[in-house]
């Protein structure tokens, strides 16, 4: 394998699970279960460390990484510190739930290295909070972004979601207002997905349909437009300068190591590039750990169709850097054109790609049908 220079670390823990979450997560019972978790975390970083010894992106993600105590989130520092090489760090994300955003913590969280926090808030509607079992109300999202400046981790990002049960465009517009009057330097929205494991996928609700989820998208583009934000990412706007570092080298397709239950990782091996995936069960994590079993060692190499349908679907998520041709060209030895003969001219002559020199690009107005679009790369016959 050879080097990454991004690690997500996936920290599973949360205080209660909320009713649309479908990811790797394990509510809390008793502090110490995450200083087990923090045992078997650090046995899989010495080893994984070989494979991307120096590092310019972290990002810590969950579940609430931010319910770690200060103890704890000192230990999680030693163990980043001793087996990394972190001097090239441009990026450190903590991802924060409001109701834990306190200041000592965040205190200790900013002096292991993080510089940058994702604030999962969600909604501004108390009445939404509580109907997706959100465990903080409305006051306590003021009071974190209140707390995270007062730390200097001014550097945040709110999560907004949209498409809940019951929720109103009003709704929506007065969620992304309240996100705005916050001064976040970037905004990540997510369109609700109603999963089946979930406590919403048991439920009866009145979700709002395509036509208005696609109106509160339009009016999210046009709110975070005018407030200044640059709209980088299918859901994803940052102020400029202010883009997630992190999250590109996952749409620029490059490599990045994954650490953690559950967590997903892409490294290159002698025979090509891999992904990864860890399991998803604490036990099962907790036994391959002790076995020095690591997902990256079991793992084909990917062809390079699969290789290159990957770079194209999220290389078309950025909406600014689109997909560099001459890149591509390098990296697999032949031209996305070559690749795409039919596929490529026919978006290009409905406007739906855009080619500005040589990166390739959605064109605004085919930002709602992107999934689509991405369809048509899946058969480079087509
Ligand atoms: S806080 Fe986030 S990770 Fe935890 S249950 Fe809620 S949505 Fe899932």
């Amino acid at each position: 394998m050879s080097s990454a220079r991004s690690l997500y670390l996936h920290l599973p823990f949360c205080s209660v699970k909320c009713h649309y979450c479908d990811f790797v997560v394990r509510v809390l019972s008793k502090p110490e279960q995450i200083d087990r978790y923090l045992e078997h975390l650090e046995l899989e970083l010495a080893a994984l460390a070989a494979h991307c010894s120096e590092l310019e992106t972290v990002y810590l993600g969950g579940g609430t990484p931010s319910l770690l105590s200060i103890v704890q989130i000192k230990r999680l520092g030693r163990m980043l510190h001793q087996h990394f090489r972190l001097e090239q760090v441009q990026e450190w994300t903590l991802e924060v739930n409001p109701e834990t955003a306190e200041t000592d913590s965040l205190k200790a969280w900013r002096q292991i290295g993080v510089n940058r926090v994702s604030l999962g808030v969600q909604s501004f509607d108390a009445a939404l909070l509580t109907s997706c079992g959100r465990p903080h109300g409305v006051a306590e999202i003021s009071q974190a972004v209140k707390t995270l400046k007062q730390v200097g981790l001014e550097n945040f990002s709110l999560d907004l979601i949209y498409g809940l049960p019951e929720q109103s465009l009003e709704s929506w517009k007065q969620s992304l207002l309240a996100a705005i009057a916050l001064a976040p330097r970037h905004v990540s929205l997510y369109a609700l997905e109603v999963h089946e494991k979930t406590h919403f996928g048991h439920q009866q609700l009145n979700l709002p349909g395509d036509e208005l989820a696609a109106d509160m998208y339009d009016l999210a583009c046009e709110a975070l437009g005018q407030a200044g934000f640059v709209h980088y990412e299918i859901a994803n706007w940052g102020l400029p300068g202010y883009h997630s570092r992190h999250n590109t080298v996952y749409w620029q397709n490059s490599p990045f190591a994954a650490a953690g239950v559950g967590a997903h990782g892409y490294l290159m091996s002698q025979d090509g590039p891999v992904r990864y995936a860890h399991p998803d069960s604490l036990a099962t994590y907790y036994r391959q750990s002790l076995q020095s079993i690591w997902p990256w060692e079991q793992t084909e190499a990917q062809t390079q169709s699969e290789q290159i349908e990957e770079t194209v679907f999220l290389g078309l998520r950025l909406l600014e850097q689109g997909i560099d041709l001459d890149a591509f060209e390098a990296r697999f030895g032949r031209s996305l054109l070559s690749y795409y003969p039919r596929v490529l001219p026919r978006l290009l002559e409905l406007g739906q790609l855009i080619k500005i020199e040589q990166r390739l690009r959605l064109s605004p107005d085919a930002v709602m049908l992107s999934n689509e679009i991405f369809a048509e790369f899946l058969d480079p016959e087509l």
